[in-house]
């Protein structure tokens, strides 16, 4: 084995120029990931969790350069999937065996607290062995805590980028890198479970900025990292930029997984959009969580985030057996359990 890549394993941490090394050379690649699945092994078997995604709003007031949903995207059209819409997508997820639902969308202040609220206990409520996980932006402390007390225990929230300066270069000056992370270390102090996390290879990213996001997932120490390519979108300001690399994610992936043996990391949707086969080698480079949508096929082709959107034709039972299938091909068991992060505590 590699001396750099044991010193990782061992030490979960690595310099500055270590880091650097192995995320530029390939030489590394086979080592790093025999040992990311190997640790993943360790900690989590060969079990896959899941997560049903209900992407339920495509309306958004921010205006993020690199996304398909973007405020200024006019060739978007707009859809808010009603709370019984919601509850009929967590209940043919449940039937299928998803004991996660992931409620993901744009910044719609249409969904008031009082609204986020309601439809978080209406699942609770009718799904009381179900984690409520929400994915919907920045909100103040009071809205996470009331989110929270409804009965949602989980936030997915990408910080894109610790560097304040690639922050400003990826969205407008009305957003911020430091609020961001400020909502995130909110998010952890309620006892949500939280995912932070990056798009690999967006515009302007350096190594250097990668590392300093290492850098900051060593401070945040959250239960999840969602990490998936940067892709490009028609409508967006991005639209020439190129797309990010499988290569890098998986790597990222790989160095993840050693750096946080217990964090739950997604084979993620823009990881199978990137290559056909893109998730089944995220899971291969340490991955150990699959989100098949779960949202009505009718609105799949208008929650585009980036162009070329896998699973959008798809019914929610397809990506399930799907996901199933694409596990199994190469040894590992999806299971029904709600998957929570092994190291985590409720104070
Ligand atoms: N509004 C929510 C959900 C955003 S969509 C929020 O602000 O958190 C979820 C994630 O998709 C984003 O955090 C971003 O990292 C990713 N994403 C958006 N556009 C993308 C693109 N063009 N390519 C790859 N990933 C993208």
């Amino acid at each position: 084995m590699s001396e750099l890549i044991q010193k990782l394993r061992e030490n979960q941490n690595l310099t500055e120029e270590e880091f650097k090394k192995i995320l530029s050379c390939e030489e590394y690649d086979e080592d790093l990931r025999q040992n990311a699945d190997a640790v993943r092994r360790e900690q989590y078997g060969n079990q896959v969790y899941l997560r049903g995604l209900i992407e339920f709003t495509n309306y958004c007031k921010n205006n993020c350069y690199y996304c398909g949903i973007r405020r200024d995207n006019r060739n978007v059209s707009r859809y808010r999937l009603t709370q019984d819409e919601i509850l009929e997508c967590c209940r043919e997820g449940y039937a299928l065996g998803f004991r996660t639902f992931v409620l993901q969308g744009g910044e719609d202040p249409y969904f008031t607290d009082q609204r986020v609220c309601s439809i978080v206990s209406a699942i609770h409520q009718e799904f009381p062995d179900c984690a409520i996980t929400l994915s919907m932006g920045e909100k103040s402390f009071e809205s996470y805590l009331a989110y929270f007390q409804a009965g949602a225990e989980r936030y997915l929230l990408r910080h894109e980028t610790a560097s304040p300066e690639h922050y400003g270069k990826l969205h407008p000056a009305e957003m911020s890198c430091r609020n961001r992370q400020e909502c995130l270390f909110h998010l952890k102090k309620i006892g949500y479970q939280v995912g932070a996390g990056i798009m690999v290879g967006s515009p302007y990213q350096t190594l250097d900025h990668i590392i300093e996001d290492l850098r900051f997932l060593q401070k945040l120490q959250p239960q999840m990292i969602g990490i998936g390519p940067f892709l490009s979108h028609q409508d967006t300001p991005f639209r020439n930029e190129k797309n990010g690399e499988l290569k890098l994610t998986l790597r990222l992936l790989s160095v993840l997984r050693l750096m946080f043996p217990k964090v739950l990391l997604p084979a993620t949707t823009a990881l199978g959009t990137v290559h056909p086969l893109g998730r089944e080698m995220g899971l291969k480079a340490g991955a150990n969580v699959i989100m098949p949508n779960l949202s009505p096929t009718s609105v799949r082709k208008k929650y585009m985030l980036y162009d070329n959107k896998i699973c959008t034709g798809d019914e929610s039972a397809q990506c399930r057996q799907c996901t199933e299938r694409r596990a199994a091909s190469i040894g590992y068991e999806v299971v029904t359990d709600r998957g929570d992060a092994k190291d985590f505590r409720r104070e």
